[in-house]
């Protein structure tokens, strides 16, 4: 049998003339999700209408709870818009609630459609009437009903129950596009996402420092990438050796500088690489004080080596709300894997704190970074 999945549009609704735009890029990346099942997707009046085979419905539940730019979604039942067809089709929704031990009820009504017979409340009460009549254990319940059935009249009548609620946000590939530090650790997965519920479409460069990083920390990122890019509509990675800009900063900085050094070498290169990977901003997951190189002066020198916006979604978040949601996207099981990444390793035991702009710029250039970084680029691997 052919279900229908009903797809409400959330924040697009704000976008005024723009909204074509925004809910045409929706369409393209529902579909994409879908592309290698039976499923079909329309966009009408403003709601996307997904239909497809039962075998399908795994699919598609999957794809639009990993969808940004929905408020929701539900799998709805299609009728004749008559009220008789109507009022069966909320009975029988009202029927598989009951049978699931809901008590109490409750109907709720739009009619976009004013050429209908019925008004919204009128419908509301006719099919309420023809529930109770068949089932006289159940009661109506307008404040805290155990089930709410929901009646749409469009350009089809669509009636269901449970609906539940989507990522929100924007569609991926409506704000432009951004380069993605993206480490082994638990928050830059996370700032990923973040940025990709704003509409961003990001890429992803790893730093990686063969061989005092292990391979295996280079397949987590890897695998990272993969994660995030379920909802990012994908996630190219690149794979930068800073091998040789590591030692450079080792051989030559003070240790206490080493950090502050190599995150300011991190943003320099990255900058450089999102030229050519057409990217207009660079993401990390920097969280305001989390750990040395994260205070506000310290961020201030990494982020003066960018000569593009850096973008922090998680500047101002606690690291238990951001560990939730890397629970809730699939990546804490990975991001906690025992890989450590190039920082660590190079780690001082006490990192300079409150780093000064212009010290840390002159230290910076005194090293000569610029031919280590430009071959660290050339030699970038991509995924
Ligand atoms: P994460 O959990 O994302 O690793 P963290 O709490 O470990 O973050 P840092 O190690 O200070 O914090 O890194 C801050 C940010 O710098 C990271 O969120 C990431 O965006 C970027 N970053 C750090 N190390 C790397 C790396 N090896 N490759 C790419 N980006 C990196
Ligand atoms: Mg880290």
């Amino acid at each position: 049998m052919r279900r229908i999945y009903l797809v409400k549009i959330g924040e697009l609704s704000l976008k005024g003339a723009n909204r074509p735009f925004f809910e045409q890029v929706l369409v393209r990346n529902l579909s994409a999700m879908l592309k290698n099942s039976s499923a079909c997707v329309n966009r009408r009046n403003g709601r996307l209408y997904v239909s497809c085979e039962d075998a399908a419905a795994p699919v598609v539940e999957d794809a639009l709870s990993r969808l940004a730019g929905i408020t929701g979604w539900a799998q709805a039942r299609k009728t004749e818009k008559t009220p008789p067809a109507v009022i069966k089709a909320a009975v029988e929704e009202v029927a598989a609630y009951a049978a699931s031990g809901a008590k109490t009820f409750k109907i709720e009504t739009r009619r976009t459609d004013k050429s209908f017979p019925l008004n919204s409340y009128a419908i509301c009460c006719a099919a309420a009437d023809a529930a109770l009549a068949q089932f006289n254990n159940l009661k109506v319940d307008v404040h805290k009903p155990d089930a709410v059935i929901n009646i749409e009249i469009r350009e089809n009548a669509y009636v269901y129950g449970v609906e539940r609620a989507g990522l929100k946000g924007l569609p991926v590939g409506t704000a432009g596009r951004g380069l993605l530090l993206l480490s082994g650790g638990i928050d830059s997965p996370v700032a990923g996402y973040m940025m990709a519920l704003r509409g961003m479409k990001c890429r992803a460069v790893y730093f990686h420092a063969h061989p005092y990083t292990s391979l295996e920390a280079k397949e987590k990122v890897m695998r990272l990438s993969q994660i995030v890019g379920r909802y990012t509509m994908g996630l190219p990675l690149r794979v930068v050796s800073f091998t040789k800009v590591q030692q450079a900063i080792k051989e030559k900085a003070q240790t206490a500088w080493r950090t502050v050094l190599l995150r300011m070498a991190m943003m320099d290169c990255a900058s450089a690489l999102a030229r050519y990977e057409k990217c207009k901003c660079l993401v990390t997951g920097e969280s305001l004080s989390q750990v040395a190189s994260q205070t506000v002066e310290n961020i201030t020198c990494t982020g003066s080596r960018s000569r593009l916006p850096v973008f922090r979604p998680l500047i101002g978040m606690d690291k238990e709300a951001i560990i939730r949601l890397s629970v809730s996207i699939g990546a804490y099981e990975t991001s906690i894997l025992p890989y450590e990444d190039c920082c660590v390793l190079f780690s001082p035991p006490h990192p300079v704190l409150r780093a000064n702009l212009e010290e840390a710029g002159a230290i910076y250039e005194s090293l000569n970074l610029q031919p280590l970084i430009k071959e660290a680029i050339l030699g970038a691997e991509k995924y």
